[in-house]
């Protein structure tokens, strides 16, 4: 259990000389608010404060979002208003803690409340993706507190987690958090699923474990002797959830997974890493196919490194994880990094552009649906779904939902470039319009200018929303001025 004295080291340690005079008032002010009320599990309310902050000092957070992680269930559950907390704290610290407020205790209560709340999450975001990264902070504590509460409200909290909370982080890029999420609701949705991953891979773990520690040694040696400095090697065991997960698409063979205790080294800047990987390629045979640049062409939600699976000493298979220290900060704390304490001083914490186009674009089109059902469902598929990364004919990455079209993929790019697709190059083979694309795969859309306009044929294969969206639009405008000519002929 962290305390506001750890938070206050952490943040020292993180930031050498910072202020922290600000934090104290915002922890007192908590304390007294929260005075006498006790969490489920019998400990003081203000220890979930407290903890939350503490996620949040890890992620190395600006103190403005401490802050609010301390004070943001203060005007929700206690006498002490919001204006009270913004007029001792200042405007910005008022909106982070309003944004939370905002979005009230999300709670499961049958589908409209669902997906009110999902909708809220997301407004939310796009004013400042910080609201929901304490949010996430806020979950993770009551996740860990969960076995104090009823059985039904432990499934919906789990469930709610693994579906909405979970798959965010990862979308924020935030793989750490994620990774927690998920493994500590696991054992609560599926707890017989969760025994038998726990089971079927000790011994297989603690074997694998073994064998990295004498690897790692190996290695630290080669990577001195290369001349080297400033680098670290560890071994990194993956998250329980996403191994069952990985188990599910190889038929549960354990054998099949090759990351299960994978090698992270941490080098100081990228030519280090190309460097990294050329000695491990020239003392152990890659796999092929298994070569993956991440840096080169980073995913979607930022991830940089350099990943590889070698036949290792005695002939076993083993992976590697190559990155500098920036992009393992963006590795596990993500969009969050763009707020780190240093940074952010003096300067407006706006939207990155880039990583959060998503936000926007989703706000675009589900401001038109109405109906909470045909809501959820195309979030599902837009969002929580799988997705696979197809390349432009320059190289930029573009994420799109399992199983889309060149049509869609043209949208995404541009509505007159869906408008006007007539073809498709897929690896620089022609390709019908309703190809299913898979990740990897070079698009080029061929463009016909004197196109009219989409063809209603194409909803029969579109896979996102916003394409969708585009074809239902221009079909229905289509409709309309033929009425209108057609009126317009008979009178
Ligand atoms: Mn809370």
């Amino acid at each position: 259990m962290a305390t506001f004295e750890d938070v206050k080291t952490l943040v020292n340690k993180n930031n050498p000389g910072a202020d922290v005079t600000m934090l104290e008032l915002a922890y007192d002010f908590a304390s007294k608010a929260h005075a006498g009320q006790k969490r489920l599990d019998g400990t003081d309310y203000i220890t979930h404060a407290v903890e939350t902050a503490y996620t949040l000092a890890q992620m190395n957070l600006d103190p403005d979002t401490i802050m609010a992680g301390l004070l943001h269930d203060v005007p929700e559950d206690t006498a002490v208003t919001l204006e009270e907390v913004e007029k001792n704290f200042g405007p910005n610290v008022g909106k982070l803690v309003r944004g939370i407020t905002k979005l009230g205790k999300l709670k499961y209560r049958g589908l409209e409340r669902y997906a009110e709340n999902l909708r809220k999450m997301f407004v939310a975001m796009a004013e400042d993706v910080r609201v929901v990264i304490i949010k996430l902070a806020d979950r993770l504590h009551n996740l860990e507190t969960l076995s104090s509460l009823p059985p039904v409200k432990q499934q919906r909290i789990a469930r709610e987690t693994l579906e909405i909370y979970a798959p965010i982080a990862n979308r924020l890029g935030i793989g750490e958090l994620k990774g927690k999420l998920e493994d500590l609701a696991f054992r609560y949705v599926y707890p017989n699923e969760y025994q038998w991953v726990v089971e079927h891979t000790k011994s297989r773990m603690e074997d694998q474990l073994t064998y990295v520690n004498g690897v790692i040694t190996e290695l630290k040696e080669l990577l001195a002797q290369s001349g080297l400095t400033n680098f670290s090697v560890h071994g990194r065991v993956k998250h329980l959830y996403s191994l069952y997960r990985k188990l599910q698409r190889k038929d549960m063979d354990i054998a099949k997974v090759y990351d299960l205790v994978a090698i992270r080294i941490i080098v100081n800047n990228e030519a280090d890493c190309y460097h990294v990987l050329g000695l491990l390629h020239n003392k152990w045979k890659p796999l092929p196919g298994r070569i993956k640049d991440y840096i080169a062409q980073p995913k979607p939600n930022g991830y940089r490194s350099l990943h590889t699976t070698v036949f290792g000493e005695g002939g076993r298979i083993i992976e590697f994880q190559i990155r500098d220290t920036v992009m393992h900060d963006h590795a596990e704390y993500g969009i969050a990094a763009h707020w780190h304490y240093k940074e952010s001083k003096g300067t407006e914490l706006k939207l990155p552009p880039e990583q959060l186009k998503w936000i926007t674009e989703l706000l675009q089109w589900q401001k038109d649906i109405v109906d909470n059902e045909q809501y959820l469902a195309s979030l599902k598929l837009d969002i929580f779904q799988n997705r696979i990364f197809v390349l432009t004919p320059k190289g930029d990455v573009i994420d799109l939902p399992e199983e889309a079209t060149p049509v869609d993929f043209a949208y995404h790019i541009h509505s007159d470039i869906g408008d006007h697709c007539s073809g498709a190059r897929v690896n620089e083979k022609l390709v019908p319009l309703e190809t299913k694309l898979v990740s990897g795969d070079l698009v080029e859309i061929i463009m016909d200018k004197n196109r009219q306009g989409p063809s209603e044929d194409w909803l029969k294969f579109v896979k996102t929303n916003m394409a969708r969206a585009h074809i239902k639009n221009y079909t229905k405008k289509k409709r309309s001025a033929f009425v209108k000519l057609f009126s317009r002929r008979a009178s």
